[in-house]
């Protein structure tokens, strides 16, 4: 196992609200991973090469990446070059939330990421833990509750995970597959769904704690 810190990029299409996220998502992502000891770096995509330069991804383990309604302006360029650091130099990728209809969500899974519906009512998410052995999971018991979520309810577009970790439930009793693991090429792949743009649940412990987690699993440090 290595010594050397992890790094991490962390990136947001940046249309989350400052009075929610005043340093964005990738920014409350990045101050979780650094109380950890992780090298956190955050990126945008007003930055150069939509601050997913050949040079930003070179240097990092693992990219978290969030992002709701520019999917689109994203470019196939930059899309490629994500794919190509996952696939052929196994850097971890973390999507989280909405980015379940980006670019390299949806390339890296050869998936459409469709949901069957969502719900927008500030209402608990009842997160289950079901692979308890898993060490995304480590340190988060049996389950956690988020305040105020979107709901999002399967069936969720996605190939069978290798592992899921997380499920959620809902107020009307939907259920979502919320923690899903897979690997493609040399990389590690783990999509978390809390993360809606006007809500404070990435501020959250528990999703404080999935982010260092992941980070460490998905560069292949545990
Ligand atoms: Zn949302």
């Amino acid at each position: 196992m290595s010594q050397e810190p992890i790094k991490a990029l962390c990136w947001t299409e940046r249309s989350e609200p400052e009075s929610v996220y005043p340093d964005g998502i990738n920014g409350a992502v990045a101050d979780a991973l650094r109380e950890a000891g992780i090298e956190a770096e955050t990126a945008q995509l007003s930055d150069p090469d939509q601050g997913l330069s050949e040079e930003a991804l070179a240097r990092a383990d693992v990219l978290f990446y969030w992002a709701h309604s520019r999917h689109g302006q994203v470019t196939d360029d930059s899309t490629a070059r994500v794919l190509k650091h996952i696939l052929a130099r196994g850097m971890g990728f973390v999507p989280i939330h909405s980015a379940l209809h980006s670019k390299p969500f949806r390339a890296i899974l050869g998936t459409t990421g469709n949901i069957a519906g969502w719900r927008e009512e500030e209402e608990e998410e009842h997160v289950y833990i079901v692979e308890p052995s898993h060490p995304i999971a480590e340190g988060l018991g049996q389950k956690f509750t988020l305040p105020e979520a979107e709901m999002y309810v399967e069936p969720f577009d996605i190939p069978t995970p290798d592992c899921i970790v997380m499920i959620s439930s809902f107020r009307e009793g939907e259920v979502f597959r919320t923690g899903c693991c897979w690997e493609r090429g040399l990389g590690r792949i783990f999509y978390f769904r809390p993360g809606h743009e006007t809500y404070r649940v990435l501020f959250e412990e528990p999703c404080r704690k999935v982010f260092v987690n992941a980070a460490r699993w998905a560069s292949r440090r545990v």
